[in-house]
Parts: C-alpha cells; sequence; structure tokens
C-alpha cells in the first residue's frame, strides 16, 4: 500500500536548507537504481532525501561529471517514439499483436501524454486517470470480467511513495487485457542485433524500470481493490530491430526484479527521519554556487562530507553518485586508504594513509594502533618481494 504524506513544515524547511540552491531532482526510476547502489553512505543518503541532483550540485568546476545521454542518443529516442505513434500508433498495435499473442489492431489506444500540463499538477491528473483507468479495465470491485477488447494507456502515470513523499512515474504504454492481464510496456531507442542487446547494462536497467512500473501497477491495483495479479509478471521492451528502426518486441519475465525493487523501495531513507537526524550546519548552498571560486565550493563539499561521513566505494560511486569525482579526488590528496573501498579501509585500521600501508609492508615498525593490520601488511610485503623482484634483483638473476 502506497503511505502518501507530506513532510511537516518542518522537516520540509530543513530539506529545503539542505539543498540550498542545489538542482532539485524529481525522483525517478534511474535515481532509484542509482542511490540504491550507495545507499550505505551518508552523504548520498542526505542528498538523496533532500532531493539533490548530485549530477548537477558541481557544474562548472572540474569535479562534474559527464553524466547524460549524447544529443544522438536522444534524437534516435525521439524519432523511435514518433515511429510507434505514427498513423494512429499503427507500428505499436502491429508488434504488440506479433509480440503478445492478442489482436491490438482496433485496440483503444488513450494518449494520456496530450491534454495535461506538463508539470506535477498533470502527472497528478495522468496518475489518477491511469488508476481509475487500470481498475475499470481491468475488472474492478464491481467485478467486471475486464475489456472486451484490448487497451493501451500511452504515457501512463503511476504514484509512488519514495521515502515518505509522493513521486510520480511514467511508463510508456501498459497493454491492457492481454490474457486477462495488464502488461508495462517501455520503449527504448539502442538496437538489439541478432536477438541480442548491443548494451547489457542498458538492458538490465531498462528491465528493472518496466519492473518498477510492474511493481507500482500492483499496489496501484491493490489500492483500487482489484486483484494485483492482474498485473503480469512479464514486460514487453520494444526496440529496434538491427541497424534501422523497425520495431520488434522483446517479452521478458521480470518477477525476481520486482521483488528486489520492492526491497529497495522500503530500504528508502524516511524524508522526515533524515530531515531530523541532519544538522543544521549541512548544507548544499555553497556547493552549487557558481558564483563562488571552486576552491571555496569544494571545500564547502569538503565540510559536509565530513560532517555526514561517506563511504566511497569506487565502482558504485564513479557510476551512480554524481559526487564521486570531487570525493575520489579529495580522499586521493589525503593519500587515504578509503580510496580502495570500504572493504580495504576495513583491513586497515588505524592506518592513516597509504604511504603508512606501504611503510609497514616494507616492515617499519607499528605504533600500536596499526598493529593489528601491520602484520598481515608486513607479510603481504615479503610475499610481493618475492614474486616481484626490483629491477636491480632482476638484472643480477639474469647477469
Ligand atoms: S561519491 Fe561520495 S558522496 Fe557519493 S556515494 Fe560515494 S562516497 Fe558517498
Amino acid at each position: 500500500m502506497t503511505r502518501h504524506h507530506q513532510p511537516d513544515p518542518a522537516g520540509a524547511n530543513a530539506l529545503a536548507r539542505v539543498r540550498g540552491q542545489a538542482p532539485q531532482a524529481r525522483a525517478n526510476v534511474r535515481r532509484l537504481a542509482a542511490f540504491a547502489s550507495v545507499h550505505s553512505c551518508p552523504t548520498a543518503a542526505v542528498a538523496f532525501a533532500a532531493r539533490v541532483d548530485t549530477s548537477r550540485v558541481l557544474a562548472g568546476t572540474s569535479m562534474e561529471m559527464p553524466f547524460g545521454q549524447s544529443p544522438f542518443a536522444i534524437g534516435r529516442g525521439v524519432a523511435f517514439e514518433a515511429l510507434l505513434r505514427r498513423y494512429g500508433h499503427a507500428e505499436l498495435r502491429r508488434v504488440l499483436t506479433a509480440g503478445l499473442d492478442t489482436d491490438f489492431t482496433f485496440a483503444a489506444i488513450e494518449n494520456l501524454r496530450e491534454g495535461y500540463q506538463p508539470n506535477r499538477a498533470g502527472l497528478r491528473m495522468r496518475a489518477t486517470v491511469t488508476r481509475t483507468r487500470m481498475a475499470e479495465i481491468a475488472g474492478g470491485p464491481a467485478g467486471s470480467a475486464g475489456p472486451a477488447e484490448p487497451v493501451v494507456l500511452d504515457g501512463a502515470v503511476l504514484a509512488a511513495d519514495i521515502g515518505g513523499l509522493p513521486a510520480f512515474f511514467e511508463a510508456d504504454e501498459m497493454a491492457i487485457g492481454v490474457g486477462g492481464q495488464i502488461i508495462v510496456g517501455e520503449n527504448k531507442s539502442w538496437p538489439v542485433v541478432d536477438g541480442k542487446p548491443t548494451d547489457e547494462d542498458a538492458l538490465g536497467a531498462a528491465l528493472d524500470q518496466a519492473a518498477t512500473y510492474a511493481l507500482l501497477g500492483r499496489r496501484t491495483l491493490a489500492d483500487s481493490g482489484v486483484d494485483p495479479a492482474c498485473m503480469s509478471d512479464s514486460v514487453v521492451l520494444v526496440t529496434p530491430r538491427n541497424t534501422g528502426l523497425a520495431p520488434s518486441l522483446h517479452r521478458q519475465d521480470v518477477a525476481s526484479r520486482i521483488r528486489r525493487i520492492e526491497r529497495l523501495l522500503s530500504a528508502v531513507p524516511d524524508v522526515q527521519e533524515t530531515a531530523a537526524a541532519t544538522p543544521a550546519s549541512v548544507t548544499f548552498d555553497a556547493v552549487a554556487d557558481k558564483a563562488l571560486p571552486e576552491t571555496v565550493r569544494l571545500e564547502a563539499f569538503g565540510e559536509v562530507t565530513d560532517v555526514l561521513g561517506r563511504v566511497y566505494e569506487p565502482a558504485s560511486c564513479l557510476t551512480s553518485c554524481g559526487f564521486a569525482w570531487a570525493c575520489r579526488q579529495a580522499l586521493f590528496s589525503d593519500a587515504d586508504p578509503a580510496l580502495l573501498g570500504s572493504t580495504v579501509a576495513r583491513a586497515l585500521p588505524g592506518i592513516a594513509s597509504l604511504g603508512r600501508v606501504a611503510e609497514l609492508g616494507q616492515g617499519a615498525p607499528a605504533s600500536p594502533v596499526e598493529a593489528p593490520a601491520a602484520v598481515p601488511l608486513a607479510r603481504a610485503g615479503r610475499l610481493y618481494s618475492e614474486v616481484m623482484p626490483t629491477a636491480g634483483e632482476q638484472g643480477r638473476r639474469s647477469a
């Protein structure tokens, strides 16, 4: 069940203060997935709760990361969507009919992308229409048997609760009436060549996206008193076949992804609790202030992470958090062992720097606080010397 509530004024004020003039981000599937990768980091958790767009806060500094789609990919996506909708959605009807074993030739297509304001009020209205139509068509409390003809909701909007705040998610299409079920569809413009996607990561992200919609669709049905099992465990991806734009449909079971996303959603920190626990000094305001010199902005970022703490994991941070270059640079400057990730950092308790790791590896005497890590480091150093003799030793051996 969803649990929409607005933050109390104190909580809302605290979050606005934390965000300051930092660009705001709307919760969407991509951001949820990115946050899932870094959710153990306190700085990332506060930024997510305050809806800070981490990919844009450091814009204009050398630590800004190059996130975003290429203009070419965006153009291809727009062209592919237009192709699917051309001539009364003829191509979309064709691929749904061919791929779902249900005749969509005369299906009613309800386009929810048109006739609504392109803002939050419009999304809320579309979510209401989506919910009503899903319940009516799939078989509402009155117990109708479902639609006589299949129906497609183009641009369905699903409401969700993310950490205690309402959010809206827009699905490309919902095909209703496929064997009495509803199936979510996502359109992606990257090609599938000879049956294989050219980008496995993009495929995984698209399936996660569609699985999120399926989960939210189930909750929407349940809220309306309709059996959530009406929402299919499988989703469809509509992609171009090979190098052209001719659409083809791929149906995939995403039951395990739905379960994982359910766990993820329940792990999102509660906005109210995060706001209450965030010290009053924490704000991204100066970090995002383009009028300030870069050094001042990066110092302000350092102050935020000093107060909140961070859990740096190279792989997930670099792909999922817009602060990764700034965090990596700060750790690099301090030669902090955390630069190598939390697993390595945990294995080096009491060791202040990577330079000290090297010294202990070469047998330097350890202080009491370094002692637990010093023994394995010295052993590793000896092993390394045996396996990788220095250039001088190698020369002596080959002479
Ligand atoms: S990049 Fe920095 S702020 Fe972002 S998740 Fe990693 S450690 Fe946390």
